[in-house]
């Protein structure tokens, strides 16, 4: 994890920050924590090293969206994101944030410049190999979904057999996503 001293774009024309340099919220982590309902925490981040906790955040929960409270640079930010959901393989539902930038359903929401949004709004890239294998899937997934109704539903004109295999594949992109996110992260050695 970068320590200090590590100034964005400062004096580097066109240079773009890495995700892994970022501090970032995760939907999937909210939801296995139980906080995607009406309630209050506290998320905290620690160093990857010396376990301290470098940074903290408010959230006030409900089912449809999270008002994050936090203090960067002296001033104190609300920030209201909106919460959306798409069908599950086996029943049930996936969270998703919505970015408060672009209104994109995004699994994670970073911070820069003292706000949070997507990886695209915040303009920010992944290393190397990682960023096009991740890339590709998301492309696939983009061209499905494209065929379907909104949140993944059936188009009224959609034979049901087409729709379940589109719906399977999209299940499948998304894990070889998240398994090319989770080994990209685990050679850089990170705590999410
Ligand atoms: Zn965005």
């Amino acid at each position: 994890m970068a320590k200090g001293g590590l100034r964005y774009g400062a004096g580097r024309p066109g240079w773009h920050g890495k995700v892994e340099h970022c501090r970032s919220i995760d939907v999937r982590r909210f939801q296995r924590e139980n906080m995607l309902k009406p309630g209050s925490w506290s998320w905290q981040w620690r160093d990857a090293e010396t376990q301290e906790v470098v940074s903290s955040i408010g959230i006030i929960g409900a089912a449809t969206h999270m008002i994050l409270s936090y203090a960067t640079e002296g001033v104190n930010i609300r920030e209201h994101i909106d919460i959306t959901r798409t069908p599950c393989k086996l029943g049930g539902s996936r969270a998703w944030f919505r970015c408060p930038r672009c209104h994109g359903r995004v699994a994670k929401l970073h911070l820069r410049g003292g706000r949070f949004a997507c990886r695209q709004c915040q303009r920010l890239t992944y290393s190397s190999q990682s960023e096009d294998l991740i890339g590709r899937l998301w492309r696939q997934q983009a061209k499905i979904e494209a065929k379907l109704a909104r949140n993944w539903q059936r188009p009224k004109h959609m034979h049901q057999s087409t729709f379940e295999r589109l719906r399977q594949r999209l299940w499948d992109l998304e894990s070889a996503r998240e398994d090319a996110f989770a080994d990209f992260v685990g050679r850089l050695g990170l705590i999410l």
